[in-house]
């Protein structure tokens, strides 16, 4: 049986763009149907993300056109991260694979005939990964490196240089499902997910019109959620501080009560040092013991599945 994918696109003030770019998702959808490589109830799945503009007009005459098209509305604008989930959660009752892209053209449409062909040889994951960024300005490539390299210091994984455009089959995406987490940043969940993934190289281009919703300060709001949501890596900074500065205290304490013996302070100087490095290690390491509670708690209020089941030989052998 050929599978039946759906391609998500996430849509936000792009009433510019979309003209351009929905014809050309439409033809490799048909492309790809043509090569019998999916099934001829694949759809290309508009999500509109509470767009101001004439982007949900444009997608509902695009589905009244041509039934290959299809549009989902959120109520109003939950960013780029809730628009996919929404479509990808919608989708995956009803195809077997996903692919999700961004509705701007950056994304080289060429890489779905490989993501297609990897998920046939048997992966649940394909990561689309650009081989350069040499159309980016030199700003938005440093800083997105920068964000990468240090996202992973951080203890989020995240699959280097890849962004939103990937295949998932929809069993991944049932197991997506059950993390119940609300502050989302897919990028990091999915390799959570598990499966066997692997990943596909292109080029990424410009965008075709319209504007980048992305500016720096939305990037780091971005990486500062990714951080924050994907790992407790900066409680525990904290708690390591806390025992550097309590050891340079006990040094601290040492010195003062060696100054105050050899007579080079005046009265008081020394007890007051010794009080001010004491408190000062005590508390910070205090605070890095109760930031791992919290951070603990923090991962028991996401209700995350504790595993995922990928085969079992009573299913396979029915
Ligand atoms: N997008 C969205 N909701 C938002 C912002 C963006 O659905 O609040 C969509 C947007 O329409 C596009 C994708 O997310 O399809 C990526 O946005 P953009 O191209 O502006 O980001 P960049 O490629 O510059 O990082
Ligand atoms: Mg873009």
């Amino acid at each position: 049986m050929k599978p039946i994918l759906y391609i998500v696109i996430p849509c936000y003030n792009e009433e510019k763009v979309l003209p351009i770019t929905a014809p050309m998702f439409l033809e490799k959808l048909n492309h790809l149907i043509m090569q019998n490589k999916i099934s001829d109830d694949s759809r290309i799945m508009f999500v509109n993300d509470g767009s101001k503009d004439k982007t949900w007009d444009y997608i509902c005459s695009l589905s009244k056109e041509n039934n290959k098209f299809k549009g989902l509305c959120l109520s109003r604008n939950r960013g780029h991260q809730n628009a996919l989930l929404a479509g990808l959660m919608t989708a995956k009752e009803q195809c077997d694979i996903t692919i999700s892209i961004d509705c701007d053209g950056q994304d080289d449409i060429n890489a779905m005939d490989k993501m297609v062909d990897e998920y046939i040889e048997g992966s649940d994951i394909v990561y689309g990964v650009r081989s350069s960024r040499k159309t980016d300005s030199w700003f938005k490539r440093t800083s997105a490196q920068g964000f990468y390299k240090f996202l992973s210091y951080m203890g989020a994984e995240v699959v280097y240089n890849h962004a939103d455009y990937r295949l998932i089959s929809s069993r991944a995406l049932k197991a997506l499902a059950e993390f119940k987490e609300v502050n989302i940043y897919l990028r990091g969940m999915i390799p959570l997910v598990g499966f066997k993934s692997t990943c596909v190289y292109y080029e990424r281009n410009e965008r075709i019109a319209g504007e980048s919703h992305y500016p720096l300060s939305k990037m780091l709001t971005l990486a500062f959620d990714g951080i924050t949501s994907l790992s407790v890596k900066p409680i525990r900074l904290i708690t390591n501080t806390g025992i550097i500065v309590a050891i340079l205290s006990i040094i601290g304490i040492i010195w003062a009560v060696f100054e105050a013996i050899t007579g080079n302070t005046v009265a008081g100087w020394a007890s007051t040092t010794s009080i001010v490095c004491f408190i000062g290690g005590v508390q910070l390491i205090s605070i890095g013991v109760i930031g791992e509670y919290i951070g603990k708690i923090y991962m028991e209020t996401k209700a995350r599945p504790r595993y995922i089941i990928s085969a079992y030989t009573d299913d396979i052998n029915k």
